[in-house]
């Protein structure tokens, strides 16, 4: 396993970064690499009901191809739906919760959920938003945090616009090889 490396500027957060005249600095404010992250290279079991019928089921495949299609920038990401895994899964259910997806790993191992309660109502379009979702999920997994203090875009970010933002952007794979 990687080392995980110590972020090299301050984490600014809130309305004190923006309304800050010192704002563009020479050393982006990188974000905390995330130690319930696992690897750049994964099994992963697709499970529940929703996720064995195809329409839900491509839609979190195309989270993973775009993620490895980031190998070819370096990032050494190789996701792998694989049948057999027994401890990396992601789920969809319909859970009494707020979150659109949910990520559980402990450095070694993970298990993620989409929520269709969320997500099928919020969504202009509901498989776009279960890659978003996925991806973001995902992006976990590959050691990043959530929401990092970046004027790019990102998968990472709550506010992102799911409908735009649905697999890694450069921030993402640049952040995956630093984390890695
Ligand atoms: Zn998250």
């Amino acid at each position: 396993m990687a080392r995980l490396r110590k972020p090299t500027a301050t984490f600014l957060v809130g309305a004190a970064f923006f309304g800050s005249t010192t704002v563009l600095s020479t050393s982006p404010a990188f974000a905390v690499c995330y130690t319930p992250g696992v690897a750049t290279s994964f099994n992963v079991n697709f499970e529940g009901s929703y996720l064995g019928s195809s329409y839900w089921a491509d839609a979190v495949s195309y989270a993973i191809n775009q993620w490895n299609a980031t190998r070819s920038q370096g990032t050494g990401v190789f996701i792998y739906r694989n049948e057999s895994e027994r401890y990396n899964t992601i789920r969809m259910e319909s859970y009494a919760d707020n979150w659109y997806g949910l990520y559980n790993g402990n450095g070694i191992t993970f298990s993620a959920k989409l929520n269709i309660r969320t997500i099928g109502p919020a969504a202009t379009d509901d498989r776009r938003w279960v890659t978003s979702t996925s991806s973001h999920e995902f992006g976990h997994a590959l050691r990043m945090g959530d929401n990092p203090s970046t004027i790019y875009n990102s998968i990472m970010k709550h506010s992102r616009n799911r409908d735009v933002v649905y697999g890694p952007a450069g921030y993402d794979i640049g952040e995956v090889k630093r984390c890695n």
